[in-house]
């Protein structure tokens, strides 16, 4: 019998998919320090972003012949290590792209309209100052007609550009790789519309955006930082709900106080999961405790995905 240990969990459609093709699957979550020993038993292990799938546990573990990521990102696993001891390495990339696609616009909408900062102050003041507040929070501004630059133009900065040329946003897009000329649009009713987006050079997409939104894996060194800020349009509101790293915090906190940059939206930080405090109480960022991907669909999607590729691995 294949067992397998789901230590960050695994959405219960995807565990009863693993246990009706005869898989044992365990849930608790077993600390990352009892794991060389707990592990010993299983035949895989899948995991979301906590556990660490290191070098050491790997070669603790000669029964383990499969590590599952439900998500995306790797770097809570040795991956090359994994593979060069025979070990399959399988991941989930594309089913939590539509939920951190909508959480950018959660992000947008909560910028241009102040709720991020209303929502703090209404509790407080809304009894007493309502009328200060509705002209503080007055002079909100739309997305429809605006410029949206999306830095990383692969499945998540698609499935943004793709929300954001619904609204009626102009997409300028920018990566290292091919942009398409136009991408589809799935409406409601079964309408396909294919609707053009602009693929530019860096440059243009920094001094030409009203919002930029951030879509691209963590790099040595931030896309983001002063220099950058410097050049964009005054009050450009931006988005990361990519990786801690790649925006410069300092640069932006000072393009914020200095009114370069209008809002943030943040998912992510650096130095997760304690950023700094002038990022988490400043009144122009928008906050949410990395949670692109936790949305019940995405978790199923990825659940259901993660079990197909179990279960194709171990019955071929
Ligand atoms: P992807 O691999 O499909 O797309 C990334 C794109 O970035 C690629 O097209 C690549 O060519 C491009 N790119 C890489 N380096 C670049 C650079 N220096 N300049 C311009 N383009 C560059 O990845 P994805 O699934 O779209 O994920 C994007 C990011 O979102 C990743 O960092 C991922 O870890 C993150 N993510 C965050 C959450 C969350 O909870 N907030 C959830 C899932 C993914």
């Amino acid at each position: 019998m294949i067992k397998i240990l789901a230590n960050d969990g695994i959405d219960a459609v995807g565990k009863r998919l693993l246990e009706e093709a005869g898989f044992t699957v365990e849930t608790q979550n077993i600390p990352q320090e009892q794991l060389p020993e707990a592990l010993k038993n299983f035949d895989a292990i899948t995991v979301r972003s906590a556990t660490k799938v290191r070098k050491e546990l790997i070669d603790a573990c000669p029964n383990l012949r499969l590590i599952g990521r439900g998500g995306v990102g790797m770097d809570n696993i040795d991956v090359d290590y994994a593979r060069e001891k025979g070990l399959a390495v399988v991941n989930t990339p594309a089913a939590s792209s539509p939920s951190v696609a909508e959480l950018v616009f959660a992000h947008l909408f909560t910028g241009i309209r102040f709720l991020h900062d209303s929502n703090r102050k209404m509790p407080v003041e809304g009894g007493t100052k309502f009328n200060a507040l509705k002209k503080a929070y007055g002079s909100g501004i739309e997305l429809k007609g605006k410029k949206i630059g999306i830095i990383g133009f692969g499945r998540i900065g698609r499935e943004t550009a793709k929300i954001a040329l619904g609204l009626g946003m102009e997409v300028l897009a920018y990566d290292l790789y091919d942009v398409p000329a136009t991408l589809q649009l799935n409406l409601a009713g079964g309408v396909n519309v294919d609707v053009p987006v602009t693929k530019v050079e860096f440059n243009e997409l920094i001094t030409e955006s009203d919002f930029i939104s951030l879509h691209i894996p963590f790099l040595d060194k931030p896309i983001l930082g002063k220099h950058e800020f410097e050049r964009m349009k005054s009050g450009v509101g931006i988005v990361n709900c990519s990786r801690g790293g790649t925006i410069d915090e300092q640069a932006l906190l000072e393009a914020l106080d200095n009114g370069t940059v209008g809002f943030a939206g943040l998912d992510v930080f650096d130095n997760e999961p304690t950023p700094r405090q002038e990022i988490l109480t400043h009144s122009k960022v928008s906050l949410t405790p990395h949670i692109g991907a936790a949305t019940n669909e995405a978790q199923e999607r990825i659940g259901v995905e993660l079990a197909s590729l179990i279960i194709d691995f171990f019955k071929k």
